[in-house]
């Protein structure tokens, strides 16, 4: 055998026997104390991705949830019917800026419009409206990343029917967001 391998293969050998009686020592303090043998830690659920219906149906339920609460009016300019929905972090600043509730509001046609075109301008603008504090918490969160699994958008679709079956039109619904492994 070559001299590397075998070196290799005894490196293995030992870190084996390290583990062993490392857990035999883990085990036996346990027993001193009484306790049980300790549980190996679960696995970590695989993500899920979701799928297109799932996120076809959540995106159905959350514009017809900000137009609940608008009472169909355009949130930005409070003069015009909305049409859509509309984000006030733009929504292909990531996946949390694009999916989470926090961030969407009922918009018209024209204010739509005129986001896309005039960004900068709009950001003051969805300051003034919305608050400092609520956008620059906005901002925060959009900055970090986040992933949503088939779970996440089934349990916000549901959380948005409770909230419009209550008929409590004030208060943002938490978009109960997972932060990336
Ligand atoms: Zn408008």
């Amino acid at each position: 055998m070559r001299p590397d391998i075998a070196a290799a293969l005894e490196k293995r050998q030992a870190k084996k026997a390290w583990k062993a009686q490392n857990r035999a020592y883990i085990e036996a303090l346990a027993a001193v104390a009484g306790k049980e043998k300790p549980k190996r830690k679960t696995r970590r659920k695989k993500y899920r991705a979701p799928t297109r219906r799932e996120r076809d149906a959540y995106e159905a339920t959350a514009k017809k949830f900000v137009e609940w609460r608008a009472m169909g009016l355009c949130d930005v300019c409070k003069i015009n019917q909305g049409y859509s929905w509309y984000h006030i972090i733009p929504a292909n600043e990531g996946q949390w800026a694009k999916w989470s509730i926090e961030n969407i509001v009922w918009g018209c046609r024209e204010c739509n419009c005129k986001e896309n075109k005039f960004r900068a301008k709009y950001v003051d603008l969805h300051r003034m409206i919305f608050g400092y504090e609520f956008y620059a918490m906005l901002r925060e969160k959009s900055n970090k990343t986040v992933q949503f699994r088939g779970e996440d958008f089934k349990r916000m679709r549901e959380a948005l029917e409770q909230k419009m079956a209550s008929g409590l039109r004030n208060g943002l619904v938490d978009g109960g967001t997972q932060e990336a492994a």
